[in-house]
């Protein structure tokens, strides 16, 4: 019965802070809590092949439905062997929703019928119909029911009100197909930017029997991020695993913490790797070492031309392929200069390596029963303003102009 298909355990809860552990009975796993998933594109780790992913510590990743269905007849629900095996993941747990937790499009309505997802091929509906038949096939380890998700950050309260019920509906319809399969559902609590509707959202959906719950902050003012959590998870068992969506930054994600999330999006480590960046942030222990400094940068910018002469590896305390070989920073950023792909698959490698380091120490730190002040003295040592593109002001060796013409500039190579 999907009831015991998962087993969630808090280890420690003090106030809002949870230690526990989400086990999956069926494969016998079990994941740490609070977490991370690891973000897939297509069902693949973006920049790394299964020989880079045996080296890292994933456990659970994220899967979206609407990046299979560009295709009117998608292949992967012809497949018959599951997700797991279509997508080449067959020692990790997949955790499966309709959209993409990174990309909130504002696309076309959503209907009492369907929900729109946007894909390479255009526009496409899932109507429940369409959720059961994918979810059949794919057989994921959990999975998320639909959620009708406002883009609209001016949305009124009617729509509002409308996207809670219309999500209640979808979750009854999408529950009767999950138990018949035995996946255990996480189920969207809503409410978007209104505190009174986000708390019924919480009361209503609690009173199902799902498994766990999704808290969507996605795209929602900074400011106000606490608020909406809050009010969603005050309002939640406190007995059942909950994943957030928008909180993907470190700071977010100590936010999240610090008001009872158990699992985050993993986004995070594809987009510092987007920007040509390494992480280099500590929490905890690690941080207490070097902490009297203020105003520090969370990441390295490897296209930072300064690092052409700086042979050391990123992080000589990490454990990841990069590191561990070691790569230099001159090297990687030789690398993005040249355009290789190794220089993304070696920062991937990091960043997903070091984004589970982060989770180890945050899960350390509500143990010892300091979280508290581990976040203090995080949020005074490091900068939080956003790292930009690694890319901006950045004079590319390569002359784009030049490439496949004759050389227009006269180049010099001075050796
Ligand atoms: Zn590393």
């Amino acid at each position: 019965m999907a009831s015991s298909a998962v087993n969630f355990k808090l280890q420690a809860e003090s106030n809002l802070l949870r230690r526990g552990a989400l086990q999956f009975v069926k494969k016998n796993k079990t994941i740490q809590t609070p977490g991370c998933m690891t973000y897939t594109l297509r069902g693949s780790v973006p920049h790394l092949i299964k020989d880079n992913l045996s080296l890292l510590p994933i456990e659970i990743v994220q899967i979206s439905l609407e990046q299979f269905l560009e295709q009117r007849d998608p292949s992967s629900l012809k497949y018959p062997h599951g997700i797991h095996k279509y997508v080449n993941l067959e020692e990790a747990l997949i955790y499966c929703d309709v959209r993409d937790p990174l990309r909130l499009s504002p696309i076309s309505f959503n209907t009492d019928k369907y929900l729109s997802v946007e894909t390479h091929g255009g526009v496409r509906q899932v109507t429940p119909d369409n959720w059961a038949e994918a979810m059949s096939v794919y057989r994921p380890d959990v999975v998320a029911s639909m959620a009708d998700t406002i883009t609209d950050m001016e949305a009124k309260t009617k729509r509002i009100k409308k996207s809670v019920d219309r999500s209640l509906r979808w979750l009854d319809e999408n529950l009767k197909k999950s138990k018949e399969l035995e996946i255990p559902v996480f189920a969207p609590v809503m409410g978007h930017t209104d505190v009174e509707e986000r708390a019924r959202s919480a009361k209503e959906t609690a009173e199902r029997d799902v498994q766990g719950f999704i808290v969507n902050v996605l795209g929602l003012d900074k400011n106000q991020l606490n608020k909406h959590v809050k009010a969603s998870t005050d309002n939640l068992p406190t007995d059942k695993p909950r994943i957030a969506y928008g909180l993907a930054s470190p700071e977010s994600i100590l936010l999240g913490v610090a008001n009872g999330i158990d699992l985050f999006d993993g986004t995070y480590a594809y987009k510092v790797t987007e920007k040509g960046r390494a992480i280099s942030f500590k929490f905890g222990e690690e941080l207490k070492d070097i902490a009297g400094s203020t105003e520090q940068p969370k990441t390295i910018n490897l296209w930072d031309s300064q690092l052409a002469h700086t042979f050391e590896p990123l992080d000589t305390t990490c454990g990841c392929e990069a590191c561990s070989r070691p790569h230099t920073k001159a090297y990687i950023h030789h690398l993005l200069n040249a355009h290789e792909m190794l220089a993304p698959l070696l920062l991937m490698s990091h960043n997903v390596y070091q984004l589970e380091k982060f989770m180890a120490s945050i899960r350390k730190s509500i143990q010892d029963q300091r979280f508290e002040q581990d976040m203090d003295a995080f949020m005074k040592y490091y900068s939080h303003k956003k790292e930009v593109n690694g890319m901006e002001d950045h004079e590319d060796e390569v002359d784009d102009q030049s490439l496949g013409v004759h050389l227009k500039k006269k180049r010099t190579l001075l050796l």
